[in-house]
């Protein structure tokens, strides 16, 4: 496998869309599995109590383990809920567990609410010997205050765009969002990547979304597509990505290729 430009810094990217089946959990443990393939250390946070991003990576999940849930409303250390995935050795992942579908509302108590994840994952990032070079932040399918955490947490958004009917349904919304996290939150937050997920090249609706998202985001979006492909939405069936289900795929390739974008850039 190819080696990538690694950052200097850790880049922390938000995955967020608050419209649900987009992408966002199949982008985040994919574009992981190929940063860390190509060289990098990477830590993916499952933020979305489903833990789709968990099983995809092969992470158990059930309700005693420890997990982002912990880290945010107990105040457990991040280190504490680091698991390996068994896909690479260079690939850790706190998982979610179901305790987090109630995590909105005990935030909504808590002092410092927006910024629990930040603090949490200042203390891990300044204590380890060896900080991850990416890590990946896989939202749930809302506003909330678990993806309001994440936003000020994270040094970048990435924007998975499904190429379906109203794709940029919501966009108006959530970059409105953003702006109200850079005024009173986080105000280096950059939306620097767009993903077009789920392209079907023969259909006119498909390539009429990738000229209108590229027309919106012209910087922000990727060259590389991702195809609509049955090996991806079977890979975590098998507790894996597509990258090590499938790897010579049409989807594992084009996310290899959005990844070597994401570094390339990153760098630039
Ligand atoms: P989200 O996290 O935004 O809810 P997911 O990543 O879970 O979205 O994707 C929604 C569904 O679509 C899942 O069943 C997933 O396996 C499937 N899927 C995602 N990307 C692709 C793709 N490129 N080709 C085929 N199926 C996909
Ligand atoms: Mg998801």
């Amino acid at each position: 496998s190819v080696e990538l430009p690694l950052p200097k810094r850790t880049r922390i990217f938000t995955v967020v869309n608050q419209k649900g089946g987009v992408g966002k959990t199949t982008t985040a443990v994919n574009l992981a599995a190929a940063l860390a393939q190509g060289g990098a250390r990477v830590l993916v946070l499952d933020l979305d109590p489903q833990g789709n991003a968990s099983t995809a990576l092969g992470i158990d999940h059930h309700a005693d383990v420890v997990s982002t849930y912990d880290v945010l409303i107990e105040g457990e250390p991040l280190q504490s809920a680091i698991a390996v995935s068994p896909q690479s050795d260079r690939l850790q992942v706190v998982p979610s567990t179901i305790h987090l579908a109630g995590a909105d509302l005990e935030l909504a108590a808590m002092e410092q609410r927006e910024h629990r994840l930040r603090k949490a994952l200042d203390a891990y990032l300044s204590a380890t010997s060896e900080p991850p070079h990416y890590i990946f932040i896989d939202c749930p399918p809302s506003l909330g205050l678990l993806t309001i955490n994440a936003f000020t947490a994270a040094t970048e958004v990435l924007l998975p765009i499904q190429c379906e009917y109203y794709a940029l349904e919501g966009v108006s919304q959530l970059m409105d969002t953003i702006e109200r996290i850079k005024a009173h939150l986080n105000p280096t937050l950059d939306l620097s990547t767009v993903l077009l997920t789920m392209f079907d090249g023969r259909t006119l609706l498909s390539r009429q979304v990738v000229d209108e998202v590229r027309k919106h985001f012209p910087e922000q979006t990727l060259d590389a597509i991702i195809p609509r492909s049955v090996r991806v939405s079977e890979a975590p069936g098998y507790g894996q990505t597509v990258i090590a289900y499938d790897p010579n795929s049409p989807g594992a390739l084009s996310y290899r290729e959005a990844a070597a974008e994401i570094a390339r850039r990153g760098t630039a």
